[in-house]
């Protein structure tokens, strides 16, 4: 059985107060969490002062990214490690806006999310295709090789500790949502693509969160397709009313 993760990215959005105000508003209506995971993701500055806020509550905080070393001469990076000391659990490695604005390949994602593995955190690693490849066919051919790059060198035990986010790049922050039945068939395909790398009874622990453009009203029917096993959330989990309604599918 998967417990559905629900998590939010905040992106560059959120200074500390106004991140402590979300967060405190999440609390104060979060109602019975017991059969999914709730997590926030908040930029790198807020991390302290949420973790201790989230210290004994349901709700588990991670960072949008890491960087592969522990430490060293890497100006503007943050080692695993840290991000565990200040009480991370997940990390996001390889969110679109990674790849594209940044640059990141595959082999620098996998980097990352080894090394996030090797420290203890959880990597949610994203994955998705652009609109053209989409119109052209290649969408499924896409995912399954950014799933296979990601996962170089990671074994199976380590996999249990890894989510996969389909994320199509083209719903991303556009309101264009893919279809359940076309997310579902892509999860089904990674799904399929885990089974074939690992096993079958591996595969199926695996969670494997749908993202773009989920809002409080398609957060129901995606969660209901059997390979869906949570959302990654960027602009509807900036308000408490809009992220609250969709930690509390139905
Ligand atoms: C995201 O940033 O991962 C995302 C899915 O954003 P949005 O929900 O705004 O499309």
């Amino acid at each position: 059985m998967r417990k559905p993760l629900i998590a939010g990215n905040w992106k560059m959005y959120k200074t500390v107060g106004e991140g402590v105000e979300l967060v405190e508003a999440l609390l104060r209506d979060l109602g019975d969490t017991h059969d999914r995971e709730v997590l926030v993701c908040p930029p790198y500055t807020a991390l302290h002062a949420l973790s201790s806020l989230l210290q004994e509550t349901p709700i588990m905080l991670g960072a949008q990214d890491v960087f592969y070393e522990a430490q060293g001469a890497f100006t503007g990076a943050i080692a695993p490690g840290m991000l565990k000391d200040v009480g991370c659990q997940y990390a996001i490695v390889g969110h679109s806006e990674r790849r594209q604005i940044f640059g990141e390949s595959d082999e620098l994602i996998n980097r990352k999310l080894r090394a996030a593995l090797a420290a203890g955190l959880r990597p949610i690693l994203c994955v998705g295709e652009i609109k053209p490849q989409r119109d052209a066919g290649q969408a499924e051919a896409v995912v399954v090789g950014q799933v296979k790059a990601g996962l170089a060198g990671v074994s199976a035990s380590e996999l249990l500790n890894t989510v996969i986010a389909y994320e199509p790049v083209w719903a991303i922050g556009t309101g264009d949502t893919a279809t359940p039945a076309d997310a579902q068939a892509m999860h089904a395909t990674i799904r399929g693509t885990l089974a074939e790398l690992y096993d079958q009874a591996t595969a199926d622990q695996i969670r494997i969160q749908y993202g773009g453009s989920v809002k409080p009203d398609n957060v129901d029917e995606l969660m209901s397709q059997p390979d869906i096993d949570g959302a990654l959330v960027g602009g509807a989990s900036l308000k408490a009313d809009s992220f609250l309604r969709i930690i509390q599918f139905r």
